[in-house]
């Protein structure tokens, strides 16, 4: 485990409020309810539930888009979110995030995204870089011995790239509202466009053109694709070639050929799969036969907050449940510098900083 958590790592799927701390969503439930703006006993027990389906996921995430509908508390979630996943050695972060616009706390998608940024801003015990060309901070590098038992110089930094997500039960109108912003904030580190939200929500149809527009203006897709069964959706999501996709859980034969043959890089997040009940059991998950062909793919967390887990533990468990060595997770760790969207200046610095770590 500590292993796990030393070596350096890449988070390529990873929802901003989903990965709220829960010392964080407990006591920002707990000031709504004293303020009676929700009844803190109806909240508490499925806060602390720790398996849930899929539906139920999503009946919190409506609790949580209650909780982080004010600017400074996502101004603080972010920065606590990116600082958490900095502790255990994340070197590079792709933080996804739906632009949430609410009239009645004078929330607009822009004003949320700049609430995120300042999140950025805020970070103090890490050096953040948002874009290749930020310079570094003077910090000496620090020297220790890995677990290699190399001596390597450490700079405590973790690049982050931003996703903007499209919610499902958005309108077309309101998708390209979420794309035209990601266009407009390119430079402050917003690097693609997620298709998510709630799987049964929604028409491919509504999203497709705000897709497509994304993809012609240069801006990296990643689509949630089958966490269910709606073949005729996945169908027309491989179709669509999207640089990534998340999960694609429930595939059938001919899709899951059309994947693989595809090799459209697959963000795997083992936890959430398990606990949202996508796939029956960690030892009957995909991972297994995806690894085994060589499939481009990234262990990813999704939601550390909702399902109580970390990148760390998430390598851990793929190591122990499907017996793969330290080389091979580092390996792993390391070619998920290659699928993440991130300028090529910076995949070849993250590459760097592993081969220094594994000289
Ligand atoms: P946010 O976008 O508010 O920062 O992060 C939470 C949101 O991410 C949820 O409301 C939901 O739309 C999306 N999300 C988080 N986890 C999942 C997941 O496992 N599947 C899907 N389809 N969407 C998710």
């Amino acid at each position: 485990r500590e292993w796990c958590r030393e070596i350096p790592k890449i988070e390529l799927h990873a929802h901003l409020n989903g990965s709220i701390r829960d010392s964080t969503l407990l006591e920002l439930a707990r000031g709504l309810g004293e303020n009676g703006i929700i009844v803190l006993e109806d909240v508490e027990p499925v806060i602390l539930k720790s398996s849930r389906t899929l539906p139920e996921c999503f009946e919190l995430f409506d609790l949580y888009h209650i909780i982080a509908t004010d600017h400074s508390t996502v101004t603080r979630i972010t920065k606590e979110v990116v600082e958490d996943f900095a502790s255990e050695n994340v070197i590079y972060l792709e933080l996804r995030t739906t632009p949430k616009h609410n009239e009645a706390k004078g929330m607009t998608k822009d004003s949320y995204m700049k609430a995120v940024m300042q999140g950025l801003n805020n970070v103090d015990e890490v050096e953040v870089v948002l874009n290749s060309t930020q310079t570094s901070s003077n910090e000496e590098p620090e020297t220790v011995i890995n677990s290699f038992g190399n001596e390597i110089k450490q700079t405590r930094k973790i690049h982050v790239r931003i996703l903007l997500s499209i919610d499902r039960r958005q309108t077309t109108e309101s998708a390209m509202e979420t794309v035209d912003l990601a266009l407009k904030l390119r430079d402050s580190g917003v690097v693609g466009i997620d298709l998510s939200g709630n799987p049964v929500v929604g028409q491919w149809s509504t999203f497709l053109p705000a897709l497509k527009y994304a993809k012609e203006q240069g801006l990296s897709v990643t689509l949630h694709c089958g966490e269910v069964p709606n073949q005729e959706e996945i169908q027309a999501m491989l179709e669509f070639q999207p640089e990534r996709v998340g999960h694609a859980c429930c595939l059938d034969d001919s899709h899951w050929k059309l994947l693989k043959s595809s090799k459209i890089p697959v963000e795997i997040c083992l936890t959430s799969n398990v606990r949202t009940e996508c796939v029956s059991s960690l030892d009957d998950h995909h991972f297994a036969d995806l690894y085994n062909e060589m499939h481009p793919m990234a262990i990813c967390t999704d939601d550390c907050g909702l399902f109580s887990t970390s990148l760390s533990h998430e390598y851990y468990i793929a190591g122990t449940t499907f017996g793969l060595s330290r080389d091979e997770l580092y390996d792993f760790a390391k070619n998920a510098v290659k699928l993440s969207f991130v300028e090529d200046k910076v995949k070849k610095e993250l590459l760097k900083i592993f081969d220094s770590y594994k000289r």
